[in-house]
């Protein structure tokens, strides 16, 4: 299944100039569901991973990261937004194109040496996937690589993050 076929791609959002690569037609067709959890989990296993700990990114990184984290048989840490988590929290800031943005895990999320893979929809920049890896170095766990559903070839998100294997499904 061409799983490209099923992204929808929608101009100028959020801002003009930009096109938006759209999962929620993805998302909405079961054989198209299937087909990218099936390469997810495929792909992870072709690499190797073998994580404890999946970690997905608020918020399309919920949509991918506990689906392979079932197949995996690995548990499920959510990284959020700031000033969501109930608990004592890590924090990292990072840069956006205008300003800056944040993200939080539970400090007692991951125990210390324990495998992590990070998990989103997209990357672009590498921004938002490097601060989780730095959040995940906060708790002193292992950093064993990076899943993408998608992923924008030309910003070269890639050389921005740690030296780990990176798998991507779709790239633009
Ligand atoms: P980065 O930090 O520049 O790599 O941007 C990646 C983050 O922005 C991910 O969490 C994505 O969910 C979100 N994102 C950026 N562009 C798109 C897009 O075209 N479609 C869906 N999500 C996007």
């Amino acid at each position: 299944m061409d799983l490209k076929t099923l992204i929808r791609d929608i101009p100028d959002f959020p801002k003009p100039g930009i096109v938006f690569r759209d999962i929620t037609t993805l998302l909405r067709q079961p054989e198209g569901l299937r087909a990218t959890a099936d390469l997810l989990r495929e792909q992870c296993q072709g690499a190797g991973f073998a994580p404890d700990y999946i970690i997905g990114m608020e918020s399309r990184g919920f949509m991918f990261a506990p689906l392979l984290a079932y197949q995996l048989g690995a548990g499920f840490i959510p990284v959020r937004k700031p000033g969501k988590l109930p608990g004592a929290i890590h924090s990292v800031e990072y840069d956006l194109e205008y300003g800056t943005d944040c993200l939080e895990i539970h400090q007692d999320a991951i125990e210390a040496g324990k495998k992590v893979l990070i998990v989103d929809d997209l990357m672009a920049t590498g921004g938002t996937a490097k601060a989780a890896a730095e959040l995940v170095g906060f708790c002193g766990a292992e950093l064993i690589g990076f899943a993408f559903v998608i992923e924008l070839v030309a910003l070269k998100g890639r050389d921005c993050l740690p030296d780990v294997p990176i798998i991507s499904l779709i790239s633009y």
